[in-house]
């Protein structure tokens, strides 16, 4: 690297002058892109195309497949698999990542380039980059992405909005969530005045799977385990997806990351987990979520992993019953929030 990296969080006007002068740019997101990760990285690699850089994006875990919600996303054309991304690239961008173990095996470009600039508002957020935008208070890295593109003076033209609008869906969790201010319906306001197909862009994310995701759905909540007494006594409801359930009906990873989203609405669990088998490598990808009353972000870190406060996950490389301890214990000494 030419430069140390500085734990300082950057200012636009730094990120501006960053992108200024470069003519060409590597974008990478998280391992097992979700809607904000290809979201954010999409809107900034369009942006930035369109004013004549050249842009590559990608990220490093297999397989390289974009997941169905997001196929129609503008811009699919900017990505390149992992093994196609330069070695030593002269500036990298990292979209929705909290730390460089998060980039799998794109790790190993953020020691090799000149600079790295790191977009987040993870919590959890390592600082990894040479240049760190991290906002913990952004509903998503796809609203920081706008506040660049203005600060850059590029057009939030109909496409970056429909990237930047499925980044925004996804962790807002459809506007649902504690980070939905005024100003993120305001974004949004700006994002469907472009004339995006935002009904379109919803219906893939929340509303369409195939039939064996819905029998996998069932099979999977049918099994949850609850356990009134754990996380202190406010209960933790929790279930496993293996690889002969994706098998037997034809998924990949990304198709049940839903699972968690019915399993915690159990009203008799402050705590949900879900974990799920990752075919590719072997390892448990382990999902938590929380009603507020745990940082079950804290908790992730503690265990290895990150995220959000409500919202956080980490790899284990133990088998289900030893994972599942660790979690409990975890769980069991974290202080509750008030209600
Ligand atoms: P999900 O449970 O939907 O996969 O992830 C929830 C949140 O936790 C996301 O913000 C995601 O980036 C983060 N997260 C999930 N798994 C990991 C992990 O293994 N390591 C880290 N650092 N963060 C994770
Ligand atoms: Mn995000």
């Amino acid at each position: 690297m030419t430069a140390s990296p500085s734990p300082a969080p950057a200012s636009l006007a730094d990120a501006v002058a960053l992108l200024e002068a470069h003519d060409e740019v590597v974008l990478a997101c998280h391992v097992n892109p979700d809607g904000d990760a290809l979201g954010s990285m999409l809107a900034l690699g369009l942006a930035l195309r369109d004013r004549g850089t050249r842009v590559l994006a990608s990220w490093g875990s297999r397989p390289f497949e974009v997941p169905s919600p997001y196929r129609d996303l503008p811009g699919l054309d900017l990505l390149v698999p992992a093994d196609q991304v330069p070695p030593a690239p002269a500036l990298l961008v990292t979209f929705d990542t909290g730390s460089v173990d998060r980039l799998g095996a794109l790790g190993d470009r953020v020691a090799a380039a000149g600079d790295v600039l790191v977009i987040d508002h993870h919590a959890s957020n390592t600082c990894f980059g040479t240049l760190n935008l991290v906002d913990v208070t952004a509903a998503s890295t796809a609203s920081m992405v706008v506040d660049l593109l203005d600060a850059l003076g590029l057009p939030l033209t109909r496409d970056v909005a429909a990237c930047v609008y499925t980044g925004l869906v996804t962790d807002t969790g459809s506007f649902k969530y504690v980070a939905t201010t005024p100003d993120v319906h305001r974004l949004a306001a700006r994002l469907l005045e472009t004339g995006i197909r935002h009904d379109l862009i919803s219906r893939e994310i929340w509303d369409t799977a195939s039939y064996g995701y819905v029998k996998a759905l069932g099979l999977a909540c049918a099994r949850s385990v609850l356990e009134p007494d754990e996380v202190g006594g406010l209960g933790l409801v929790w279930t496993a997806v293996g690889v002969e359930d994706l098998e037997r009906y034809g998924l990949v990873l990304a198709d049940v990351e839903g699972v968690i989203d019915v399993l915690r609405t159990a009203r008799e669990a402050e705590v949900a987990v879900v974990v799920k088998t990752d075919p590719e490598d072997g390892l448990l990808k382990v999902s938590t979520r929380s009603k507020g009353r745990v940082d079950v972000g804290s908790v992730c870190v503690s265990l290895g992993g990150g995220g959000h406060r409500f919202a956080a996950g980490f790899t284990s490389y133990e088998p289900l019953g030893p994972t599942m301890e660790r979690v409990r214990a975890a769980l069991a000494d974290v202080p509750h929030l008030p209600a």
